[in-house]
């Protein structure tokens, strides 16, 4: 396959990409066509590696409404709610609606997602279903997961012994959630135990880690000293870390350089951040979204993940991260040119780089995968959430839509509306 004039997130034009073997075999201008290859016209649009999903919990996507909906929008009622919906759980109602939710994200462009799965369940139920979802959607979608003690590792009893289960059964990664023990001294001593058992194991960690308000909650200091004191570093990743929106400034002035001291990698889930958050404030009301543009400056990789769709925390969502990318953008306030183009990379390559993916990238002998974007620049991608006209992995079509048009019928005038612009790549051309 031949990809002729398609523009890269880097702002270069006019760029062929010739594919061979599922892999990037030249990129670059005015290839030659080589006999009997595919010639796809990209029209000058945008070419992106595909999208990455950093964050996200598929055991319960696409649950709303059952067996009710979260009435105060709170994260501990939603907790309490799944709570209530996992005893009416079936595996084969969890692997329906994964894979319906695999479907939509294939659809959007999305080709890898990192899942945490709860493990507090004798059952193991959801560990046993999204094992099994993993492997049917293997041939399309990269799906790894992370063995998740939702009720708490101490909290809840026996909740270690199955997180080992799960991790025996072939889950990927070590998970926490420290702010949900009962005491600070019991979320640090499980952030130990996790990382003690991810160094044994020679697994990363992606917890959550201080999804809070509360501006004391510290576990991922303690997340960054396990990290540097077990060698785990480049393996770790803090996910929300929304206590540190409320922190004091100076400790946060200390605690950012810990953070990237150990290589940490953090992940805001900023649609989820934004309406979890600041729940018991009147007014002002925080934001409660960790600080990305400080953590970006610090060398910290951070991307953004979806955390929810329809399920009891989250009503809304389509598996579209350029969603996430403008919601990021719109609370982190990063509107500038730069700011703009780092949320892009927070859906895309930053998170390819969490989740350690092989061979992801628009870069010769690379995996052929990407998505082709109705829109000339990332800024426009994320403004328009633009239609993806092409989705592509490893050189095989996986997905086409169709370019969106619209035709007005005006009194006087004639004329197809267009809401491309011509000053989105002149602006952001030859970065
Ligand atoms: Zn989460």
């Amino acid at each position: 396959m031949l990809i002729r004039n398609a523009t890269l997130p880097d702002g270069r034009s006019g760029i062929d990409l010739l594919v061979q073997q599922g892999r990037f075999a030249a990129i670059g201008a005015a290839l030659p066509a080589p006999p009997g290859a595919e010639v796809v016209d990209a029209g000058g649009w945008l070419l992106s590696p595909p999208f990455v999903d950093a964050h996200f919990h598929m055991d319960s996507t696409l649950s709303h409404g059952l067996p009710r909906v979260n009435a105060s929008g709170t994260l501990l009622e939603g907790i309490a709610l799944w709570g209530e919906l996992k005893p009416l759980l079936t595996q084969q109602a969890i692997v329906e609606r994964a894979l319906a939710y695999c479907d939509w994200a294939v659809a959007r462009g999305l080709l890898a997602i990192r899942s945490h799965v709860d493990v507090c369940d004798e059952r193991l139920l959801a560990v046993e279903a999204l094992l099994h979802v993993k492997k049917t959607v293997a041939p399309y979608l990269d799906l790894q997961l992370v063995a998740f003690p939702q009720d708490g590792l101490l909290r809840s009893p026996g909740a270690l012994t199955k997180l080992r289960r799960a991790l025996d059964l072939g889950v990927d990664v070590v998970g926490g959630i420290p702010h949900f023990e009962r005491t600070m001294s019991e979320g640090a001593e499980s952030v130990r135990i996790l990382c003690e058992l991810a160094a044994e194991r020679g697994l990363p960690v992606d917890m959550h880690c201080d999804e809070s308000d509360d501006p004391l909650s510290r576990h991922v200091e303690t997340l960054a000293f396990q990290t540097q004191r077990l060698g785990l570093q480049g393996r770790v990743t803090g996910s929300h870390l929304t206590s540190m929106h409320s922190m004091d400034n100076y400790y946060v002035s200390k605690l950012i350089p810990l953070i990237a001291e150990a290589q940490l990698q953090v992940v805001a889930n900023p649609l989820i951040n934004i309406t979890l958050q600041g729940r018991h404030d009147g007014y002002p009301r925080r934001r409660g979204m960790t600080r990305v543009p400080e953590l970006l400056a610090a060398g910290v990789n951070v991307g953004f993940g979806h955390d929810c769709v329809m399920d009891p925390w989250y009503a809304l969502g389509s598996a579209d991260m350029l969603e996430v990318a403008a919601m990021g953008l719109h609370v982190a306030q990063m509107t500038g040119a730069e700011g703009l183009r780092a949320c892009f990379d927070a859906v895309t390559v930053n998170n390819a780089r969490i989740l350690g993916l092989d061979g992801y990238g628009l870069e010769p002998g690379r995996r052929a995968s990407f998505v082709l974007l109705q829109a000339r620049s990332p800024a426009e991608a994320i403004r328009l959430r633009a239609p993806r006209l092409l989705v592509v992995r490893d050189g095989r079509v996986l997905a086409r839509t169709a370019p969106h048009e619209v035709a007005l019928f005006l009194p006087g005038r004639s004329a197809a509306v267009d809401f491309t612009h011509p000053t989105a790549q002149r602006l952001e051309g030859g970065r």
